[in-house]
């Protein structure tokens, strides 16, 4: 074997996949596989014999003698150290490399393993490129977010706008009816009469439209203030039967109540009649004549921290599968037993979004054909 054999390599290095590079002291190269060749892009001849500092460069000529050969002169090994090689195209390669330095024959020889680490690279470059593309879809998201805060702002203003719009028009309708029905501008013939209780009518259903969608608006945009307040229950309820009682005489129903006197709530008492309201006028919506409808309160069964204030009816139910749907906007129940009654489908919606906003909930149970009962469950006061 002489010094500079290439041939004198073991052919099974040639099929490694790490390069592999043997050198003497001085830096000549003695043994270089075919691996290494081809991370250099170079035929082995150019290789062999040569000075290692041309194949393992940094950039620096110096590199070998200030760095490398100490490093082995003084601990025998490299281990695990971080090159680039150029290779014959001018490209950087990034290895790690391995070495040892022992004697043999007589002479100092460094053996040293070089694993290419271009798996590594791409790695890196692919990590960067997550990262970037990560960066991206954050400042994507951020103004996506951004857009549809300002479009529900905009959403809930345009809302706002209209409903006062809408609501001075028909306030008015409703006042100038009110006038010709007192007979301020001449006598009324009943034809007449029942022409503008119909006029009435439409235009409260309007208004009572325009409220709810109002009050989904400002829910939805979080612009609901909660006057949280221990309140009597039974106050809220005797407060409100007065508005619902012609209701329920007119529709041909009786009502119970059985709410006990000191039992009080945490929460905001409008927020409480608003409610109630809603329930008792869906109970009579939805009760045939003849039914009733009762209200009842109690601690809560499960805990004694809540309270629930229940409307229960006689009426005509709704399916099990529906029962969660109702609470959503727009919903309404197709029922063939149901007279034809108006509504929007927002009250529930609206009723559930206040009860939640005071920290509590409200619940639906019902059978068809046998009744519902809807219950508000509310912080015990
Ligand atoms: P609206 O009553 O204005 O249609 P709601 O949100 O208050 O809107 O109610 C949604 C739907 O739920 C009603 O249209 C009706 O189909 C059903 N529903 C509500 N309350 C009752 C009830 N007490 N009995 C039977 N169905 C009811």
């Amino acid at each position: 074997m002489t010094r500079h054999d290439g041939d004198a390599i073991d052919p099974l290095l040639d099929g490694e996949p790490c390069g592999f590079i043997s050198f003497l002291d001085d830096g000549s190269v003695r043994v270089a596989n075919q691996t290494l060749a081809n991370m250099l892009g170079r035929e082995r001849e150019e290789i062999i014999g040569k000075h290692v500092e041309g194949i393992l460069t940094v950039g620096s000529r110096i590199f070998y003698q200030t760095h490398f050969f100490p490093l082995l002169r003084l601990h025998g090994h490299a281990d695990e150290i971080f090159l680039l090689l150029r290779a014959k195209s001018g490209e950087d390669i990034a290895v790690l490399a391995n070495a040892i330095r022992r004697e043999r024959d007589g002479e100092w020889i460094t053996d040293a393993v070089l694993l290419r680490l271009v798996e590594r690279r791409k790695f890196e470059d692919a990590l960067l490129e997550a990262k970037r593309a990560a960066e991206l879809a954050t400042v994507e998201l951020k103004h996506q977010r951004k857009i549809a805060e300002d479009a529900n702002r905009a959403k809930s203003a345009f809302l706002a706008m209209m409903s006062h719009e809408l609501r001075t028009p028909l306030n008015a309708i409703g006042g100038y009816v009110q006038l010709i029905e007192m007979g301020v501008h001449g006598p009324v013939n009943d034809a007449q009469r029942e022409a503008l209780g119909r006029v009435t009518r439409s235009q409260q259903h309007l208004l009572r439209l325009i409220n709810d969608l109002l009050n989904l608006a400002r829910i939805e945009s979080g612009r609901i203030d909660y006057d949280l307040q221990a309140i009597s229950l039974d106050e809220v309820v005797q407060a409100t039967i007065p508005m619902i009682e012609p209701q329920l005489a007119a529709r041909g129903l009786r009502y119970e109540l059985n709410v006990p006197p000191d039992l009080r709530a945490q929460a905001d008492r409008e927020k409480v009649e608003q409610i109630l309201l809603n329930l008792l006028s869906n109970a009579s919506k939805f009760t045939p004549a003849g039914g009733c409808v009762s209200i009842e309160a109690e601690i809560a069964i499960d805990s004694d921290e809540m309270v629930e204030l229940r409307v229960r009816d006689t009426g005509v139910g709704i399916p099990k599968n529906r029962l969660e749907q109702i609470f959503e906007p727009f919903v309404q129940v197709e029922n063939s037993r149901a007279a034809r009654v108006e509504g929007s489908g927002l009250g529930l919606s609206i009723s559930r979004e206040m009860a939640r906003g005071m920290g509590g909930d409200i619940l639906a149970e019902s059978a068809v054909g046998v009744g519902s009962t809807f219950e508000i469950r509310l912080r015990r006061g």
